[in-house]
């Protein structure tokens, strides 16, 4: 069965379209967690970030960069959050690979947060980690 996206990419739901071309569509998400939140997706359908080939994930970075950059200049946003989740686990409801442009205002923010707290570095041997990221990388 279609993915959401994939529905709406086809034309069979309606969006608010905020950028369109060959590969790539953004649209307002129905959420608004603050005003102007938008989601960049490829047409071509792929399930997250980490299966998405780099020259199309180029082109929804590169979209969503420039999404930014005119939600920062209109909407009078002081910041913004660009984020994409991958797998269930990490909070991807959607899966077609998708980038969250989420406007962040100092006044009248609804206050979405993203918190990341520290684990007892001490029982994690860093340099060992580091070195078998970086091994694997490089395979
Ligand atoms: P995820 O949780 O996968 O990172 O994000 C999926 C996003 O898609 C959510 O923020 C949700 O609000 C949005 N969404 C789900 N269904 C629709 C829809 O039919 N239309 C639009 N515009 N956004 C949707």
């Amino acid at each position: 069965m279609k993915d959401i996206f994939c529905r709406i990419i086809d034309g069979e739901i309606p969006s608010s379209k905020v950028y369109e071309d060959d590969d790539v569509l953004a649209i307002l998400d129905i959420s608004q967690t603050t005003k102007g939140h938008t989601l960049v997706m490829p047409k071509k359908h792929y399930d997250d970030f980490l299966s998405t080939p780099p020259e199309t994930l180029h082109k929804v970075l590169d979209v969503a960069q420039r999404i930014g950059q005119a939600e920062m200049a209109i909407l009078g946003a002081q910041g913004v959050n660009i984020l994409t989740n991958v797998g269930p686990v990490a909070g991807q409801s959607v899966i077609h690979f998708h980038v969250h442009v989420i406007p962040r205002y100092l006044s009248g923010d609804p206050g979405f947060q993203i918190t990341m707290k520290s684990q007892d570095i001490a029982a994690i041997d860093m340099l060992s980690l580091a070195e078998s990221i970086k091994n694997k990388m490089e395979e």
